[in-house]
């Protein structure tokens, strides 16, 4: 590492501090205390960036802690970041804004039955926020050594000059301005040199991208997405006594899908329990939707008016929202060397969301990304002295862990209810394993004329729900959005679709300003990157502006 606070090098680079990057680096230095591990993140602080309760399997996390922090259960944060463990699961079933029916009896049986959707039973897990987790993730990887350095903002990857090896990372330039020219405080975006870089940005980072591409790395079917919009909301005492503390609900059916009328979308609704009488409220929607007037706030705002969920949280007050991508291709759509089958190429390595690693029998991922991120630093340590075949030798540290075994069982869960809707393909996907390799288009080939015919009354309140991200950015910066050709906006989205990213961008960035359709107010961007992969004409390119920016979740 450089000194005087001049970080131009380290031995091992992870990009982006969420769960996988920072198990990978608490255990680099438990393996190897005296390794140089740096930890950058475009984000002002640890968790801020990251968003969702979750429900988190233990056993990697325990792993982890056991050798990082011994004595850990004992501590105070330990205490607060996973005091709550699921007591009392609901797996409800909607159907219309009043009727609902709890199935957990149902999934309890095909767990008994050894079928792959009794995996959704998450008894005795730990309920967590991931933006509080991973700020005490953040805090054990500082007390080991790593150095965690928040509002730094990666751009690329950088190879040598055959290709081949990896030279570092380079960061996005800071101080131009909006026409991108350099103002006073220009600061060129400097290459932190490393020989090992762990890319661990989460859903659908733009390093990852660029690096796949760079790298030739294939995946067997297309990266498909979901999109999760979620509240904080402070409740009554009765209320949150009437939900309970150690309660998750996951709902199915109303708003987002109904069996004969439609609409036909993959997703549902969540309801978590955090402390101080808060609950989380979420929908998520898969990008595969197809209606150009959908907006996954609209269908938020209608699971919220559900007889069932109104009941906790009529009266109360959203303290925090957000909005954020989940990678759910599952198996076949981790990217992978043609060559060796690694998930990486030489000393680059791939963790986490950024891999792919969601299983979504289970609809969960954390536990994944601290596993993998773990076999990332076991697979560096045993290659120290032979960079280029780390990614290989992480690979088949996956290969021989539950990960692969997971990622395999629901290997065909996604793509069988791409294919077949979800009427057909939820009953079709039971049969798991036994089913072909269904071929998918990417999310954005979906979208048609038809329209979402439970529209709420009244229009989403945007503006609120994006400033309870707390999002911010330098305004003096070149938009990190572009519509790569207005003329498709112009003459093939707007007369057929009408503009649907204005519609779905949950932080209302697009607008139409002299009849153009233009990201109007970048600095409101979620980073959730929707558009980039829901824009039906693939006319939209998110990159990633200045270090520091974008939304501030604390508490989700
Ligand atoms: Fe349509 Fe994409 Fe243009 Fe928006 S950016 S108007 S979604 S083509
Ligand atoms: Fe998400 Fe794109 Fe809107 Fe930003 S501009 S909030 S990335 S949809």
């Amino acid at each position: 590492m450089g000194t005087d606070n001049n970080y131009n090098k380290s031995s091992v680079l992870i990009v982006g501090a969420g769960p996988a990057g920072l198990a990978c680096a608490i255990q680099l230095k438990i393996k190897k205390p005296d390794l140089d591990v740096c930890v950058i993140e475009k984000g002002p602080g640890p968790g801020n960036h990251s968003l969702s309760g979750a429900v988190l399997e233990p056993e990697p996390l325990h792993t982890l802690l056991d050798a990082a922090l011994p004595g850990w259960q004992q501590t105070d944060s330990a205490k607060d970041v996973l005091g709550q463990r699921v007591d009392k699961e609901s797996i409800m079933f909607f159907a219309g804004r009043k009727f609902s029916l709890n199935i957990f009896k149902a999934i309890k049986l095909a767990k008994l039955l050894g079928l792959g959707v009794g995996q959704m039973d998450g008894s005795g897990h730990y309920i967590v926020w991931l933006s509080k987790l991973t700020r005490w993730l953040g805090q054990i990887a500082g007390e080991l050594g790593v150095e965690v350095l928040c509002g730094f903002a990666a751009e690329d990857v950088v190879l040598d000059e055959s290709g081949g090896a990896v030279c570092g990372v380079r960061l996005v330039d800071q101080g131009l301005d909006k026409e991108g020219k350099e103002s006073p405080n220009f600061v060129e975006g400097e290459t932190i040199e490393a020989d090992f870089v762990v890319l661990a940005e989460g859903c659908d980072g733009l390093v990852t991208e660029r690096f796949i591409e760079k790298a030739g790395l294939q995946r067997d079917c297309p990266q498909l997405y979901s999109l999760g919009v979620k509240e904080l909301i402070k409740v009554s005492s009765e209320q949150y006594q009437a939900f309970k503390d150690s309660h998750v609900v996951h709902a199915m059916g109303y708003p987002v899908w109904t069996p004969v009328a439609g609409p036909a979308m993959f997703g549902g609704g969540i309801i978590y329990p955090g402390a101080d009488e808060h609950l989380a409220v979420g929908l998520i929607v898969g990008l595969d939707w197809k209606y150009h007037d959908f907006n996954p706030q609209d269908a938020l705002a209608n699971f919220k008016e559900h007889k069932y969920v109104k009941k906790f949280i009529e009266g109360g007050t959203v303290v925090e929202a957000g909005a954020k991508m989940i990678p759910e291709g599952g198996y076949y759509a981790i990217p992978r060397d043609p060559g060796t089958g690694a998930i990486g190429k030489g000393g680059v390595l791939i963790v986490g969301d950024s891999a792919g690693f969601v299983n979504m029998l289970k609809i969960r991922g954390v536990h994944l990304a601290i596993d993998s991120g773990m076999k990332a630093a076991d697979a560096i340590i045993a290659n120290l002295d032979n960079p280029s075949a780390a990614a290989v030798s992480y690979t088949k540290l996956l290969e021989v862990s539950g990960i692969t075994k997971e990622m395999r069982i629901a290997r065909n869960f996604r793509q069988t209810i791409a294919r077949l809707g979800p009427l057909f393909g939820m009953p079709i996907s039971v049969l798991g394993g036994l089913l072909p390799k269904f071929k998918v288009e990417p999310d954005y080939e979906s979208m048609t004329t038809a329209r979402y015919r439970l529209k709420p009354d009244c229009s989403f309140d945007k503006d609120t729900f994006t400033a309870m991200a707390g999002t911010e950015h330098r305004e003096e910066q070149p938009s990190h959005l572009e519509i790569t050709d207005s003329q498709i906006c112009m003459t093939k989205c707007t007369p057929v679709f009408d503009s649907p990213c204005i519609t779905f961008c949950p932080a209302g960035v697009y607008e139409t300003v002299n009849e153009q359709v233009k990201p109007a107010n970048p600095s409101n961007c979620l980073h959730c990157k929707t558009c980039q992969r829901k824009c039906p004409f693939d006319n939209i390119r998110w990159s990633c502006p200045e270090g520091g920016g974008g939304p501030r979740y604390k508490r989700m």
